[in-house]
């Protein structure tokens, strides 16, 4: 059954400024006190419950309708990136180094527009909760909201989210059952020497050749450690230590990120980390301490959520399919799922003058997505809380 889209084509002149105001006003993670506000008015507006302050400046809008019992969460992202726009449009940032590049005013928006189209359609027989997260971008915005009590005090019996997807053409949808997006490590490791004068390296252990050693035996981890039909990246990407071409520094730090699928994988690349970070102290006579941070999981779906969120994209979405593989970059979404069964969905977002990447200057919200996403919402609503 095909969605009938004019009444959500009616909401859209009022969603695109919506969309812009909050494009043109960012906030960084956990800062997002004007976005807050609007969506919580938005959200009374239309006669929602309404609760904020939920891990921070977390929203919920709750929409009850018939005597049904099943509960459903869907959920967006309302944070900005620290870092500069420059696309150039007529509505870009107006906080210098703050930018909606990734697209998270366009996600605010549609869920928005699903709430206001199904508390006015009500084709639904059920409890949904409009769930607004701080703070997706790194920051664990989901994670505070979960242990804020966000399913103890709004029960969901499954979770949805979407995110637009620069890599699929609009009007493509994807997802699969397991894994979705990666888990997200970062290591910080610290090798220290003494320091000393450059012409007599003898005199101290030199912390520049032992992190050279080192992030060459980090580079062999993928390929030596984790089992080839297993998929797993590490990339060290800073280096940092010396003043001058004359002093041996007395410490030098690398930075890196892990991303994996599974625990075990990623359990043995720390564990091979701090092998190897172990035995270049040794050969070395530096001391080396590792820090290694578990900041986002694997986003994992559920098989039955994921199959529902196809089901409900094949009545909005001309070309629908399983993504065949997930992606290696991460999503705070992986806590809420971890609580939760649910599936997160990729939403296409490319054509001729939205090419830009996600997190990229050029990058801009497709606004032909606010339909697709509030149709998409309305079905799974439609689908899995059917009217008695
Ligand atoms: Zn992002
Ligand atoms: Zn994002």
């Amino acid at each position: 059954m095909r969605i009938d889209t004019r009444p959500i084509d009616a909401l859209l002149p009022e969603l695109i400024a919506l969309r812009r105001d909050l494009h043109a006003h960012p906030e960084l993670g956990f800062e997002e006190h004007r976005t807050a506000a609007i969506v919580a008015e938005a959200l009374r507006a239309i006669g929602l419950e309404v609760t904020t302050g939920i891990g921070g400046t977390g929203v919920v809008g709750t929409l009850r309708n018939g005597g049904g019992n099943g509960s459903l969460g869907f959920r967006a992202d309302m944070d900005a990136l620290p870092f500069a726009e420059e696309t150039g449009l007529a509505y870009a940032s107006t906080r210098a180094g703050v930018f909606h590049g990734c697209g998270h005013d366009g996600h605010t928006a549609t869920l928005l527009g699903a709430a206001r189209h199904l508390a006015a359609t009500r084709e639904f027989s059920g409890t949904v909760h409009f769930i607004f997260q701080p703070a997706e971008e790194g920051l664990g915005g989901a994670r505070a909201m979960v242990r804020d009590g966000l399913f103890e005090r709004f029960p969901c019996d499954r979770v949805f989210a979407l995110h637009n997807w620069p890599d699929l053409p609009l009007g493509a949808a994807r997802t699969r059952a397991g894994p979705i997006m990666a888990a997200a490590d970062k290591f910080t490791i610290t090798l220290t020497g003494r320091g000393g004068h450059a012409a007599m390296p003898h005199q101290t252990p030199d912390a520049i050749l032992a992190a050279s050693e080192l992030v060459q035996q980090l580079n062999t981890i993928v390929a030596r450690r984790v089992p080839a039909m297993r998929s797993a990246v590490l990339s060290v990407t800073k280096i940092a230590g010396g003043h001058a071409h004359n002093v041996l520094p007395a410490s030098v730090s690398i930075m890196g990120t892990v991303r994996t699928f599974d625990v075990a994988v990623q359990d043995r690349i720390e564990a091979s980390i701090r092998a190897m970070a172990a035995g270049v102290a040794l050969s070395t006579e530096t001391e080396i301490a590792v820090a290694y941070d578990r900041y986002y999981p694997a986003t994992i779906n559920d098989a039955d959520a994921a199959a529902c969120a196809l089901a409900a994209a094949r009545a909005v979405c001309d070309d629908v399919d399983v993504a065949p593989d997930p992606a290696f970059t991460s999503e705070d979404f992986a806590f809420m799922l971890a609580e939760r069964p649910g599936a997160y969905l990729w939403m296409g977002q490319a054509d001729s003058t939205h090419a830009a990447p996600l997190h990229h200057p050029g990058y801009d919200f497709n606004e032909g997505v606010l339909p697709l996403g509030i149709a998409w919402f309305t079905a799974l609503a439609e689908q899995l809380l059917r009217p008695e």
